[in-house]
């Protein structure tokens, strides 16, 4: 009964064959937003190594990863110290909790090296196990905070349409995807939405500068307040950057707007910093780029690069102080809250983020190459706009670029690119008519270059087949 059972050849993606390796996937795992029935027709790409920003699948293609796995390996693949530190931990001490009068030394160190990386409001932090959970938190806490204010009444959070927030009930009903919302009996109740702050598709066609839709884009904020009640307002939340909606930047003078407003009617302000984080945007956060001081913001992803879950809500003063003062249990809390090997691979990750300089990296160097690049992408008949901030951009493909006309909708312009970019080697992904790219910060210019030809060719071959198709004006 004790006999240790000897492996199956599992393991080594050479034991087995990628037809092999497709046939379990397809016989066993649901993939998560995935359309079960048809990527089981089509067999699921395997992928089976990587290093720095290049994956290696079954077949041994080399692949450019320009989507940092899923915006969240900020460090490239294959940093040792990350892997060491979690080794380290694992065999220390590989899990505690932190719920009854415990803690862990990893989970303080990353608790007090977040406070020094954060804006200054923050100096508190309550640990989750991905972004999602991270938002359910922020839904408890906001709550949790006007009712100990004696205002019970603010309940309702205010987001925005095609905003990404997650997908547990919380966080899906935060987020503004139409989709997600059509299934799962979503959004939960006391989470309104407003519209986008995407110039492209609302300020452009009405004739407004970009600088003039953010004000109006914003303004869209106060209606909404003024409409449901000042008093019965907990929040707002945004990401400063939308990132799975497809890289919608905003003008820049969308979030100082908004940080009026909140102000004004003593709104609380979350900046949803799951994508934006840990230098993705040329500074520690999006709001420090995106000019505004939120109350609490949520990151993951990029807290260990993905090398390990881990999620969390970063807690400002006004709100901690309440909480911590007035507060009493809170009763809310995950048993991987703290968890000490995420922890010691968020504290590795943030020190080698640090050591390389990211953040002035792609500030100061790469941010504002790619930018350049992006620009001279404008010239392209495809190309209707580009833009990028700090280490994410995106592309959008139209259909008459003198008119900025789209393509209607039967014709999925970016699934025919994304599928060029899978049969060139790059990973880019496609949002509607957007290609989007958000590479892992550790990304050189001679990469960006490398990066820039394999654009430049899938553009050239969707090109050719919109005109070989007459999908063109
Ligand atoms: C990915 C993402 C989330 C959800 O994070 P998970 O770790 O997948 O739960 C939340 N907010 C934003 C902005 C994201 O991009």
């Amino acid at each position: 009964m004790t006999q240790p059972i000897s492996a199956p050849s599992l393991g080594a993606a050479g034991s087995r064959s990628t037809r092999d390796w497709q046939a379990a996937d397809a016989a066993h795992f649901l993939h998560p937003f995935t359309d079960f029935k048809s990527l089981a027709s089509k067999g699921s790409r395997v992928i089976t190594s990587a290093q720095n920003i290049y994956l290696t699948d079954s077949e041994g293609h080399h692949i450019l990863d320009a989507m940092s796995g899923l915006w969240c390996v900020n460090v490239g693949y294959g940093q040792q110290a990350l892997v060491d530190a979690a080794a380290r931990q694992m065999q220390q001490l590989p899990f505690y909790n932190s719920f009854f009068q415990t803690t862990t030394t990893p989970a303080i160190e990353l608790a007090e090296l977040l406070a020094r990386v954060t804006p200054p409001q923050f100096k508190h932090v309550f640990f989750s196990g991905s972004g999602s959970e991270g938002n359910d938190t922020v839904v408890r806490m906001v709550r949790r905070y006007w009712d100990l204010k004696g205002q019970p009444e603010r309940q309702v959070i205010i987001s925005r349409h095609n905003a990404y927030h997650g997908s547990t009930m919380a966080g899906a009903s935060l987020g503004g995807m139409a989709g997600m919302h059509a299934q799962g009996g979503l959004p939960i109740p006391g989470i309104v939405h407003i519209e986008q702050p995407y110039w492209w598709a609302h300020g452009r066609p009405q004739g407004l500068t970009r600088e003039a839709f953010g004000l109006v884009a914003a303004k869209w904020l106060e209606d909404k307040i003024l409409e449901l009640g000042p008093e019965k307002v907990a929040a707002f939340i945004g990401e400063p950057v939308q990132g799975a909606g497809g890289v919608i930047i905003p003008p820049s003078t969308y979030w100082p707007e908004v940080q009026r407003i909140c102000d004004r009617y003593g709104i609380l302000l979350v900046s949803d910093e799951v994508i934006c984080g840990f230098g993705r945007t040329g500074r520690w956060f999006g709001c420090e780029t995106q000019g505004f001081k939120p109350d609490l913001m949520t990151f993951a992803k990029g807290v260990t690069s993905g090398y390990v879950p881990l999620g969390g809500v970063m807690v400002g003063d006004r709100v901690a102080r309440t909480l911590i003062e007035e507060g009493g249990e809170f009763t809310h809390g995950y048993t991987y809250s703290g968890h000490p090997v995420a922890c010691a691979v968020g504290v590795a990750n943030i020190r080698l983020i640090q050591q390389l300089g990211l953040v002035e990296h792609v500030h100061d160097d790469v941010g504002p190459y790619l930018a350049a690049q992006f620009e001279s992408l404008k010239s392209h008949p495809l190309i209707g706009d580009a833009e990028t901030c700090g280490l994410m951009g995106a592309l959008l493909l139209v259909k008459d670029k003198a008119k900025g006309t789209p393509f209607p909708d039967e014709i999925e312009i970016g699934m025919v690119c994304r599928g060029h970019c899978f049969g060139n080697g790059l990973i880019m992904r496609a949002v509607g008519d957007r290609m989007i790219i958000a590479p892992p910060l550790v990304i050189t210019r001679a990469q960006i270059d490398e990066m820039m030809a394999l654009i430049r060719t899938c553009l050239d071959r969707t090109l050719a087949d919109a005109q070989k198709n007459g999908w063109l004006a």
